[in-house]
Parts: C-alpha cells; sequence; structure tokens
C-alpha cells in the first residue's frame, strides 16, 4: 500500500490479501469457479491512485448463457424454490451473518474498488448490507396469499373458493451499477432470493468485487449450486443478459440511456423488468428551516458517496433571504473537505470511481462555468502519490439558469446547483422541472408546508428535515424517467412474485 505522510492507510486486512492474491478472479456458474469462456479477463483499478487491483473473468454472451441454464436449472429443477420458505430465510439470514463477520474485509474491498472512504462502508454500506439480508430473510416464511369471496353473476347459487397463491417469477437477471457495490448487490438479491427465485447477478466492470466475496459468503451460506450465479464484464454481458428469452425478469440500476435498452431487450420473451435509473433531486430549503442544519444536511445531500448517489440532492433551492446565507455555508464547508484516498482514516471525499467518470464530472463543471455560472466552494485534491487519482473538486454553482446542462442533466458526480425561490408553488413547479422524479428534501419547521410540498413533488421518495435516509423496510424508486418498480420493503417483493388464482367448485 502506498502511503504519504498525510495519508497515514490502513494495513489491508489478511483476508483482502487473500483474495486479492487468488489470481484472475473467476465467475460463480453452478456453484463452480469458471473462467470466460473466451479465457479473457480485465484488471480492475484502485480509484485512488490508478494501480490494479486484480484482475477480473470478462464475461460475454456464452457465460451469460451458461449461467442462465445454471440458473434455470436450479429453479426449475433444484430444491431452492420448493424448500420451505423458513429454510430459504435461515439460509439467507446466515448469509447476513457472514458478511457482519467479515465487516472489515468487505468495507475495505469496496473502499479500494469505488474509492469511498473507509469510515463510510464500515458504518453505512455493509452494515446496511447485512440488515437488508436480515430483513429479506424474514419475508421468506410469510408470503401469503388469499381468499377471496366470489359470486360470478352466470353461476348463481353455485359456491366456488378462490384463493391466490404467491409464485416466484423464475430466473432472474441483475445488473447492478458501480456507485454501492455491495449494497446494490443486496438490494437486489434479498427479495429475489427470499420469494424463491435464481439469479444471475452482473456487477459493474469498474466495481466487481465485494460481489464476488459475497458470492464465496452465499456458497459457505449453503444456498444450493445455481441460485446465485455472478457473470463480471462489461455493458456487453448485460446486454446478453437483457435480451435472453430464459430469463423471465430483469432488474436493473444505472443510467437512464441503458434503462431505455433494458426496456428493448425485453421484448424478445416479454421478461418483466423492474427499473432504477438516475436523479436530479430538489432540495427544499425554506427560510424558516434551522439554516445551519439545514445547510449541513443539503452538503451531505450531494456530497455524500461524492454525489455519486442516484438520489444525490443535486438542486438545491433556498427561499428568498436565506439564500446568502445556506449558499455561503455550504461553499464554505466544501472547502474544508478532505479529500484523499479511501483507504486513510483522515478521508472524507474519495476519488470518482473511474477516470471516466472523472473526466464526465470535470466537463460538466467547465460546461456550467462556460455557460455563466459561477463555481464556488472546492477543496485541495490530495497531490503526491495520489495525483494519478481521479478525484474531482467539490463545487457548488451559483447564478445558473434552468435550461443548463448541469441543471438538467445528472452529473453523478460533487456539483450541486444553487436556485432561489420565493414560494411554495413558485418551487413546486421548478422541483418538478426535469424529467426525473427519484428523491427530494425538505427543510422547515411548518408542517403543513412540509406536508403540502411533499404532497406536490413528483418523486419516489421525500425527505423532510432530513436526507439520505434508508432502511430495508421502506420502499426506494422512481417516478417518471427515473424507473418503475421499488426496492426494498414488502413492496419489492412484487418485483420477484407472480400472483396464481385458483378456482375450487364447491
Ligand atoms: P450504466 O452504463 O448504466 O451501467 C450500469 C450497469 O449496466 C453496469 O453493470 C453496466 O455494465 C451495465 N450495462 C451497460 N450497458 C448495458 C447494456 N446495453 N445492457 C445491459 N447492461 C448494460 O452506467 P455507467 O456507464 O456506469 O454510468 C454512467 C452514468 O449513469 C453515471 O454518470 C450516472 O449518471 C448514471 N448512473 C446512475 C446510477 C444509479 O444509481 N441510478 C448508477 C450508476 C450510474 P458495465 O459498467 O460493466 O459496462
Ligand atoms: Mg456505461
Amino acid at each position: 500500500m502506498s502511503t504519504v505522510a498525510d495519508f497515514p492507510t490502513v494495513d489491508l486486512h489478511t483476508g483482502v490479501q487473500q483474495f486479492l492474491n487468488k489470481g484472475a478472479l473467476k465467475h460463480l456458474i453452478g456453484g463452480q469457479w469458471v473462467p470466460a469462456a473466451s479465457g479473457e479477463t480485465f484488471p480492475v483499478h484502485n480509484p485512488a491512485d490508478g494501480s490494479a487491483l486484480a484482475d477480473v473473468a470478462r464475461g460475454n454472451a456464452e457465460d451469460i448463457d451458461r449461467a442462465v441454464a445454471a440458473a434455470r436449472h436450479a429453479f426449475d429443477e433444484g430444491p431452492w424454490p420448493r424448500m420451505s420458505g423458513r429454510e430459504r430465510g435461515r439460509i439467507i439470514y446466515r448469509l447476513g451473518d457472514l458478511i457482519e463477520q467479515h465487516l472489515e474485509e468487505f468495507a475495505q474491498l469496496e473502499s479500494l474498488d469505488n474509492g469511498k472512504p473507509l469510515t463510510v462502508a464500515r458504518a453505512a454500506d455493509v452494515p446496511l448490507t447485512v440488515e437488508h439480508f436480515r430483513y429479506y430473510a424474514g419475508w421468506a416464511d410469510k408470503l401469503e396469499g388469499e381468499t377471496i369471496p366470489v359470486a360470478p353473476p352466470y353461476a348463481a347459487g353455485a359456491r366456488y373458493l378462490n384463493y391466490t397463491l404467491r409464485e416466484p417469477v423464475g430466473v432472474v437477471g441483475q445488473i447492478i451499477p458501480w456507485n454501492f457495490p455491495l449494497l446494490m448487490a443486496a438490494w437486489k438479491l434479498g427479495a429475489a432470493l427470499t420469494t424463491g427465485c435464481c439469479v444471475v447477478l452482473k456487477p459493474a466492470e469498474q466495481t466487481p468485487l465485494s460481489a464476488l466475496r459475497l458470492a464465496e459468503l452465499a456458497q459457505e451460506a449453503g444456498f444450493p449450486d445455481g441460485v446465485l450465479n455472478v457473470v463480471t464484464g462489461f455493458g456487453e454481458a448485460g446486454a446478453a443478459l437483457a435480451n435472453h428469452g430464459l430469463v423471465d425478469k430483469v432488474a436493473f440500476t444505472g443510467s437512464t440511456e441503458v434503462g431505455h435498452e433494458i426496456v428493448k431487450a425485453s421484448a424478445g420473451n416479454l421478461k418483466r423488468v423492474t427499473l432504477e435509473l438516475g436523479g436530479k433531486s430538489p432540495n427544499v430549503v425554506f427560510q424558516d428551516a434551522d439554516l445551519e442544519e439545514a445547510a449541513r444536511g443539503a452538503f451531505n445531500a450531494i456530497f455524500f458517496n461524492h454525489g455519486q448517489c442516484c438520489c444525490a440532492g443535486s438542486r438545491l433551492f433556498v427561499e428568498g433571504r436565506a439564500y446568502d446565507e445556506v449558499v455561503e455555508r455550504i461553499a464554505d464547508m466544501s472547502k474544508s473537505i478532505k479529500l484523499g484516498p479511501g483507504m486513510s482514516a483522515d478521508t472524507q471525499m474519495g476519488p470518482m470511481v473511474s477516470k471516466e467518470q472523472q473526466q464526465r464530472v470535470n466537463s460538466y463543471i467547465d460546461a456550467g462555468a462556460q455557460a455563466g455560472a459561477e463555481p464556488r466552494g472546492g477543496s485541495s485534491l490530495p497531490g503526491g502519490n495520489y495525483d494519478n487519482g481521479y478525484f474531482v473538486q467539490p463545487t457548488v454553482f451559483t447564478s445558473v439558469d434552468p435550461g443548463m446542462s448541469i441543471v438538467r442533466e445528472e452529473i453523478f458526480g460533487p456539483v450541486v446547483c444553487a436556485m432561489p425561490f420565493d414560494d411554495i408553488e413558485q418551487v413546486a413547479a421548478q422541483a418538478n422541472d426535469t424529467e426525473y422524479g427519484l428523491a427530494a428534501g425538505i427543510w422547515t419547521k411548518d408542517i403543513a408546508k412540509a406536508h403540502r410540498l411533499a404532497d406536490a413533488i413528483h418523486a419516489g421518495t421525500v425527505w423532510i428535515n432530513c436526507y439520505n435516509m434508508f432502511d430495508a423496510a421502506s420502499p426506494f424508486g422512481g417516478y417518471k424517467s427515473s424507473g418503475y418498480g421499488r426496492e426494498m420493503g414488502h413492496h419489492a417483493l412484487d418485483n420477484y412474485t407472480q400472483t396464481k388464482s385458483v378456482w375450487v367448485q364447491m
């Protein structure tokens, strides 16, 4: 590990060392660790300094085909959908326990692979993952149907018993992004596994490591072969999964652009689709709010995970005379953010996940400045050993115009556009003036106003006097181009079950 005086990094966990020293990492297909059919691999980089972490199998359509066949076999012939829910739940719960026992190892892998601060991965990504599996383990034996009173008008006098069964949809393809690699895997897997589905998971090319380690622990937890398959690779592997005729459902999190591709690909066999796409979430501060708390909240809303959150509060609206104070506070706070490698306990903000993402975010910052917006804030880049890291300056834009690309498009980086507003009707219209509808924040002491605006905003999640709150029990997902279907809560179970109505003449 590279260490410079400014950034003492933690010692690499022995489990992480062993994992990274295995040689090229393989796919898990049908319970076997196998190289890509083509024999190809690709390198995975540490975004803090650009160094190579590991080589990973590069899956293509042939690997997806094998993985789908394994999942199909496990679903059609294997024990998983046939065992009692309680037994399935025990195995899923065990996976949660195992991840918790390996918390430090997962936190380090996540920090190395994605760039996020180790402190954040330890406190958020890994514990949320553990809780997520436990929550869904609890649902496995509670997937009840209904009995429905029926009386068809053309069958007067006859009696029927009508009941419903909730059955798993079958083989599921899950395609996930790089911003919360482990947690996004958990969000997808929890509901799918508890209902009895069998899965082919395709992690993002930038961050495949924690999903592979998770798959090792899934074997240890006792999942039967073929229930969870992991194929690493690029978009070609994702596309093969989305197109596959033997896949019954695809769940996708990522860009709206690829979301469109997924929907088109699903048409072949009319597979079910759920999408969790981008956002351009409004965060609204009224002048009666506790401005210090609101400013801190708005700061975290955009800068948490370096702005690489689908629900990032990237459009900040501040009422009237509070505008200058709130913007000043956020710009000041952003100047003191310590940028550095995730593996240092001192680091508050790590690098972007990839050079591509760094360039993408910087090009938005340039475009905003060129269009006449005023960039504020910013802190110093770490430099030294981290000159090749994919760091970006946290930026607060003022003097923005609603038509600018920085206001309209998802940047997925530490960039916020601050805009003033005068009253609730105006801000409701501004907040909804976007193709997206994933989340929103509201800061005020006026309860009625908070609820009125929560009602008016077209978004799947609204946080009042808080932001970025998540719990496995609470549904999350988008309105409009932010996607459809909900993750988490009992709502996510609907994505992975289908209803059978059974009639019995009495
Ligand atoms: P992306 O292309 O949408 O990638 C998400 C996942 O889809 C990855 O696993 C990706 O594989 C896979 N994929 C790519 N092309 C595919 C295709 N044609 N069919 C099926 N799967 C495909 O996102 P990105 O390129 O990593 O990031 C670009 C932008 O997307 C970001 O700047 C951000 O605006 C947005 N984004 C949103 C979220 C979110 O949480 N909503 C998350 C990530 C990114 P590979 O990565 O391996 O190619
Ligand atoms: Mg892409």
